[in-house]
């Protein structure tokens, strides 16, 4: 075999970072656009990211860039004065972002949820005719506040025990009333709570006559204005990494919700979360883009081109070639599976599709944390120093595989169930 490496050719520059996408060529025009508008915040939001990790304080700056450049209206359609992104291109954005600051690109994640939910996958649900006009009419409403009044959405459905795992019916209840509904209920671990200026409540519809506690099929979601009576935010936020999204918990207290504040039809949430599950993969976006930067600052760093660094290279020791090279490794497949799984996104994914899907999700989760704990490794003891941002990379990566609804031991129960189970299969109980 000939190696046609050409060791003593004229040197490269710089290390230059690659596209989120690898090869941005394949991406359309608009996609590269709006991959290069997060781009073009990026470097701000990175010299602003160590200061709200240390104090665990909102990056309202980072905000308010999102809301001057359009994004934070990037999954409202064209036609209601968004960026219209679908899918696949909101993804590649959001992962862009990660890579600058994984706090704000998580708790940008949830924001985008009721935009997604409400516009691209309320588009593929089956509705009636009068479910499509009044889901429309609602919907305006909420894409206005965003593109309009510039607000930012949270996404509360965990509490704490089975619901955010999709196991039971959320804890949250609403009641029907004149007008609009009743919440109330407790939701943990909200990232913008304090902030947002609308939680995108998920809770249960519970009915005149029916038990308490209704069914899964009762989920409902519900834009609930920040400043409605009866809402409060409670309890500190002082966790190891993902500072910045600042997670506490909410209370909801008897709160009158409009009925116009309907995210979604009653009764097609639970439609919705089955029809369509890529929707729970948008949370890897972060952590696709926090490995990104991880391996970016690994190769600046053994390369010695790091701003403020002494002149010192590390590249020539074959232990750092075989370590960055593992992480690259790591980082194409991640890429791979988080591209493929991107543009496979669809309503009704086959028992395949799905499979690959929680591949993905499970891939880029655990990943994520195995490249920034090469990273610490290899680049050595200097590289974890808190004035450098591996260290803060490393601590935000630990935290994507233990978000619900897809920890990685769920992606691992599902996939392992689906592996071995054809679409409607069951074994009949075994009597012990
Ligand atoms: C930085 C950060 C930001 C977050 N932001 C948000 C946010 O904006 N909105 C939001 O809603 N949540 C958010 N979360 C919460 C997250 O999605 C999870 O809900 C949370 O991490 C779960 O913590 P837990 O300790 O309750 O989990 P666990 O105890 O692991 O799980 C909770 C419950 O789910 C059930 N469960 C777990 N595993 C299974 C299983 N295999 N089968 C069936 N049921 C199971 C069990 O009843 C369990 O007690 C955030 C989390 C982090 C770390």
């Amino acid at each position: 075999m000939i190696d046609t490496a050409e060791p003593d050719a004229a040197p490269r520059a710089r290390y230059r970072p690659s596209h989120i996408a690898g090869d941005a060529r394949r991406l359309s025009e608009r996609q590269r656009e709006l991959v290069a508008l997060a781009a073009a915040l990026g470097p701000r939001f990175a010299e602003r990211a160590a200061r709200h990790d240390r104090e665990a304080s909102f990056p309202a700056e980072n905000y308010e860039e999102l809301r001057q450049s359009g994004l934070l209206a990037i999954c409202v359609p064209e036609s209601h004065g968004g960026l219209g992104a679908g899918f696949e291109t909101y993804m590649l954005v959001a992962a862009e972002l990660g890579r600058w600051c994984g706090s704000t690109a998580l708790s940008f994640n949830m924001h985008a949820q009721s935009s997604l939910w409400a516009g691209v996958v309320a588009d593929a649900l089956d509705m009636t005719p009068e479910q499509r006009a009044d889901h429309e009419r609602l919907r305006t409403r909420h894409f206005e506040r965003i593109v309009r009044g510039g607000w930012i959405n949270a996404h509360p459905f965990s509490e704490g025990g089975a619901a955010a795992a999709g196991a039971a019916p959320f804890g949250t209840v609403a009641h029907r009333v004149d007008g609009g509904y009743r919440v109330s209920g407790t939701k943990i671990f909200a990232s913008l709570a304090g902030v947002a200026d609308g939680y995108s409540v998920l809770c249960t519809l519970e009915h005149p006559g029916q038990a308490a506690g209704g069914t899964l099929r009762d989920a409902l979601y519900l834009a609930v204005p920040a400043d409605a009576p009866g809402v409060s935010v409670w309890g500190d936020w002082d966790p190891l990494g993902m500072r910045a999204t600042v997670s506490r918990n909410l209370r909801f207290e008897d709160v009158f919700v409009p009925e116009d504040a309907r995210l979604l039809p009653e009764g097609l949430c639970y439609q919705a979360a089955r029809r369509f599950p890529h929707m729970f993969s948008t949370l890897s976006t972060t952590y696709l883009g926090i490995a990104q930067a991880a391996y970016d600052f690994t190769v600046q760093y053994l390369r010695a081109e790091l701003p403020g660094m002494p002149p010192v290279k590390r590249r020539m020791y074959p232990t750092k070639q075989f370590a960055v090279a593992e992480m690259r490794v790591k980082l194409e497949a991640m890429r791979a599976l988080f591209l493929q799984t991107a543009r496979e996104a669809r309503i009704d994914p086959d028992q395949d599709a799905r499979m690959r899907l929680y591949a993905a999700h499970y891939t880029v989760m655990e990943h994520a944390n195995e490249l920034c704990r090469l990273a610490i490794r290899t680049c050595g003891g200097q590289s974890m120093l808190k004035s450098l941002p591996l260290e803060r990379l490393y601590r935000d990566s630990r935290c994507g595989s233990l978000m619900l609804p897809w920890t990685a031991e769920l992606c691992i129960d599902r996939l392992g169930r689906e592996c071995l189970y054809e679409d409607g299969e069951c074994d009949e109980a075994i009597e012990s």
